[in-house]
């Protein structure tokens, strides 16, 4: 194939790439994956991020999709140069409003013999294919109709055939240098002449795709490897459309970036819950923790560096460093890396982020009154360091924000609260109504005074009533720490009531 663009990062011609999903269903990780490396590469080669819609399955594309994959793309903050909502010189950029481009370029390359008509039923297709088999030949269309003669067209139209419209493959082996595995070849037998018009006029992936790759002049198409298939079809389109005067009349260069495996070792799917982007956002996976964990599914910046941002990622990404094999999916090394990213905001910067997971669950108003914001202050520095997701915030938190109407301890932690841990409660709060001040240290000394030196309790027996009396449950954040941010009165109420329980 003669055409090839410069290699990634020549000066000469400046980089383009695209995110082009189809919308259909939820995002998943596997295609922000792909969004993600793509964006590094453009950002990498200061080159364009195009994002582009590849709606013209009306059937299956929905808008619902369409808005969940642009507000994703932005809580991601993977910003992008040209596209919805931000426009730019090759518009529109969703395919769904192009369809005039599309048919003006099937009638190119049907009058130039890049593409022809193909009267076959879908009986005679299938006719094809079983003799196909019988004769151990490569499955695929028998070019039939590639070279029917006017008067056959002629005959067919007459019949009231309907014809979709078919891409002419060239005879020979399709071979490219692909930027994550190297050479690639196809033979010809592999690669039959494909459908790029339905017969209702409506233009197809392997038409359109290719079609806007050249007429926004996309430099390096990164994709995954299930598109491999495709990639020799779209090379000979590329080569068709430079023949016609579409585009620059230089083929992208090509790169598929290696499956993600779900549990079992089989592909992560769209239907794999652990997929779906949306439910790490709903559980709180910060962006930065997500985006980390995914430029890991494939990619390395060397060194063992498994911590980086968004920013050291676009610096540092070097397609070379793509590994061609498969990449695993592990939910449990995103939550780790997740969790780091946790303990690492600044305390202000996690109080911002957690705000809409405690607002959402109710424990904290819109906007935080000054007594919420108070408490939150003083409380998260007990519970960023166990973060691994936000949403784990709203649990441990709760006893510290809830109203005493609302406060409970859990149904089964009442078995802790025996008779003895009655004595125990009774003790500290006799213990505590001597104290003068209320601050954590003055309430442990009091307490450890009281009930391991003067009654002889383990720690583990005489703090663990209190615990739940207070917070509602046996594991919490630290305890003397919680009963100062709550103050005295609470503590009384709940301490009396869990003992006269
Ligand atoms: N719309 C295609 C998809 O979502 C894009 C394929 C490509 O990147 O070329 O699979």
């Amino acid at each position: 194939m003669a055409l090839e663009a410069a290699d990634p990062g020549a000066q000469a011609v400046p980089v383009r790439v695209r995110f082009s999903p189809s919308p259909t269903g939820n995002p998943h990780v596997g295609m922000i994956r792909t969004a993600l490396f793509n964006w590094a590469f453009a950002r990498h080669h200061q080159g364009t991020f195009v994002f582009r819609i590849e709606d013209t399955d009306a059937a299956r594309d929905s808008e619902s999709s369409y808005t969940a994959l642009v507000d994703s793309l932005r809580w991601l903050g993977l910003t992008w140069d040209e596209g919805p909502g931000v426009g730019g010189p090759f518009g529109p950029y969703r395919q769904s409003e192009r369809g005039e481009i599309y048919g003006r370029i099937a009638a190119q390359l049907l009058a130039a013999g890049h593409a022809y008509e193909c009267f076959c039923t879908p009986e005679e297709l299938e006719a094809d294919r079983d003799r196909a088999k019988a004769e151990h030949r490569a499955p695929g269309y028998g070019r039939t109709c590639r070279h029917l003669t006017q008067d056959q067209i002629t005959a067919h139209r007459v019949a009231n055939r309907s014809s979709v419209l078919r891409f002419a493959m060239p005879d020979h082996d399709i071979t490219w240098d692909d930027l994550v595995r190297g050479p690639v070849t196809f033979r010809p037998e592999f690669v039959p002449d494909y459908v790029i018009m339905r017969a209702n006029g409506d233009p197809l992936y392997p038409l359109v795709n290719p079609a806007d790759d050249a007429l926004m002049d996309i430099t390096h198409v990164l994709r995954g490897e299930d598109l491999l298939s495709s990639t020799p079809r779209q090379i000979a389109m590329h080569a068709a459309l430079a023949d016609i005067g579409v585009g620059s009349g230089v083929s992208p260069r090509f790169g598929h970036l290696p499956y993600v495996m779900g549990q079992g070792n089989r592909k992560l799917s769209k239907r794999d819950p652990e997929s779906s982007l949306l439910m790490y956002r709903e559980l709180g996976f910060l962006p930065e923790g997500l985006l980390n964990y995914l430029a890991l599914l494939g990619w390395s910046p060397g060194d063992d560096q498994e911590f980086f941002s968004l920013q050291q990622m676009a610096e540092w990404f070097d397609i070379s460093r793509v590994n061609a094999s498969p990449a695993r999916f592990d939910v449990k090394k995103a939550t780790a890396i997740n969790a780091d990213w946790i303990r690492h905001l600044q305390p202000s910067e996690l109080n911002e982020r957690l705000l809409p997971y405690l607002q959402e669950s109710g424990l904290v108003s819109n906007p935080p009154t000054g007594q919420e914001q108070a408490v939150l202050e003083q409380a998260l520095p007990l519970v960023a360091e166990r973060l691994e997701v936000l949403t784990q915030a709203v649990d441990m938190l709760a006893f510290l924000l809830v109203d005493d109407e609302a406060f409970a301890i859990a149904d089964d932690q009442w078995e802790f609260l025996d008779d003895a841990a009655t004595a125990t409660l009774t003790a500290a709060l006799i213990s505590l109504a001597s104290l003068s001040t209320w601050t954590a240290a003055d309430i442990q000394a009091s307490l450890r005074a009281a009930l391991v030196e003067d009654m002889g309790l383990k720690p583990k027996h005489a703090f663990t009533p209190l615990r739940i009396a207070i917070t509602g449950r046996r594991v919490s954040p630290p305890l003397f720490e919680s009963m100062e941010i709550l103050g005295r009165n609470v503590c009384v109420a709940r301490l009396t009531a869990a003992a006269n329980r």
